[in-house]
């Protein structure tokens, strides 16, 4: 059976630097699919998509709202020359409902021990239109090592130096955080993986740097001190969500290889600037999340917050704009309040005012988005800040003897070589 598995494109924030991670949804769920299947990935972010070719079905993983217009495209196209599609991933699951117009079928949930299920009905020309199996989670030990032979490497590169390769040591988050659908996914559970497998997996990926992409680390202390132990032997360098505020914890991180952490900075308080420099004081580099248009927002909050960001030496900052995602605590009050004012799926990518602020007016917090990205990076660019992080890796890297430069793409080797 062959399966032609999608990750369709989208529109990237606008004034971010621009580079592509490889994506690991579609590689753990290739992970999950029984030996008999033969599959090819396109992540159509840097692979060309075919799309006169005749795979037996079209597998398309959607995990971001500014994919869906997209993928929507590819489903009309394959269906119309009467190819099955079938749809999974985060948005897929938070948007069945339209869905149904642009797939034959619609996966919710995991797909560990359940996809077998689905595979076994298209071959028997009984393909559901929906498997909802989100009341049905997967044994956590059935995750099996990501399809990383899946990706094609030599695309996901910024400026010669090889991206991180992302893994997961647990599924699920306790928290339950206004703008986020994780809890309404999986429940508020928190499920770490066998730590064996964990440790085996990491030792397998070819590269020393990582994005262990789990919610956040700081779910239980236990786990997270056992975790750190048993990366340290690996000495690979990680970036993650939060890990817990504990000095103990944070030395035991920075010890198994933290290099940076992604971390929400919502307000200008003692708590964050505090959390901030712990991280630092540990060796953590801080990327701070910075979300815009808070109902608690005016426009002297958000310039004072920028200042904030300055004097607490954030090494980079991502601003983003509040964004109602479906079956997200935030959507629930603004539809409430009759605040939403655009359902274009497209336009939800993070940077488009599409709800009505409480403090500002649509146009104000637009351009105090671009004030935020512009003053935080007056004096030092972004891609010089990013360019500081990557040398306080390759400087433990050297100290620790892990070191490697990165592999040439293929197309800059064939170029040199012709000159
Ligand atoms: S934002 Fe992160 S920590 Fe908060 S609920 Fe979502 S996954 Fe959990």
């Amino acid at each position: 059976m062959r399966i032609k598995l999608i990750y369709p494109r989208w529109r990237k924030l606008e004034r971010q630097t621009h580079f592509n991670l490889p994506p690991h949804g579609p590689v753990v769920f290739a992970a999950s699919l029984p030996s008999y299947v033969d599959i090819e990935f396109i992540d159509e972010n840097v692979d060309p998509l075919d799309l006169d070719d005749s795979p037996d079905i079209v597998a398309l993983s959607v995990m971001l709202a500014a994919q869906i217009p997209r993928a929507f495209e590819i489903g009309d196209h394959y269906r119309r020359r009467r190819i099955p599609v079938i749809a999974g991933g985060i948005s897929a699951s938070l948007h069945s409902e339209e869905f149904v117009q642009h797939v034959d079928s619609i996966f919710i949930g995991e797909s560990e021990g359940h996809i077998e299920k689905v595979l076994e009905d298209f071959r028997n020309g009984r393909l559901a239109p929906l498997y909802d199996y989100s009341g049905d989670l997967p044994n956590i030990e059935w995750v099996g090592p990501a399809r990383r032979d899946l990706l094609n490497n030599e695309h996901y590169m910024y400026r010669g130096i090889k991206m991180l390769d992302l893994v997961h040591a647990s599924r699920g988050c306790r928290f339950k955080c206004f703008p986020c659908c994780t809890p309404f996914l999986g429940g508020q559970f928190f499920r770490p993986r066998p730590l064996s497998k964990v440790v085996e997996e990491i030792k397998s990926i070819d590269n020393n740097r990582l994005f262990i992409v789990d919610n956040s680390l700081a779910q239980n202390y236990q786990w997270e001190e056992e975790l750190f132990k048993a990366l340290i032997p690996l000495k690979k360098k990680w970036v993650s969500h939060p890990i817990e505020d504990d000095d103990r914890l944070l030395d035991l991180a920075y010890q198994a290889g933290a290099w940076y952490v992604y971390q929400a900075v919502f307000d200008t308080s003692e708590v964050i600037r505090n959390r901030v420099k712990r991280y630092k004081d540990h060796g953590i580099g801080v990327e701070g999340t910075i979300i815009l248009g808070t109902d608690n927002q005016d426009i002297d909050y958000i310039k004072r917050l920028v200042d904030f960001l300055l004097e607490i030496d954030l090494d980079v900052a991502e601003f983003t704009i509040l964004t109602p995602f479906m079956h997200t605590p935030i959507r629930a009050k603004l539809e409430k309040e009759g605040r939403i004012l655009s359902n274009n799926w497209a336009d939800y990518t993070c940077d488009k005012v599409v709800f009505q602020p409480k403090n500002m007016t649509n146009t104000q917090l637009q351009d105090i988005y671009y004030y935020a990205w512009d003053t935080f990076y007056k004096n030092r660019p972004q891609e010089l800040k990013m360019g500081d992080l990557f040398m306080k890796v390759i400087h433990r890297e050297i100290a620790d003897g892990t070191y490697k430069s990165s592999p040439k793409p293929k197309d800059y080797v064939r170029h040199t070589r012709q000159r």
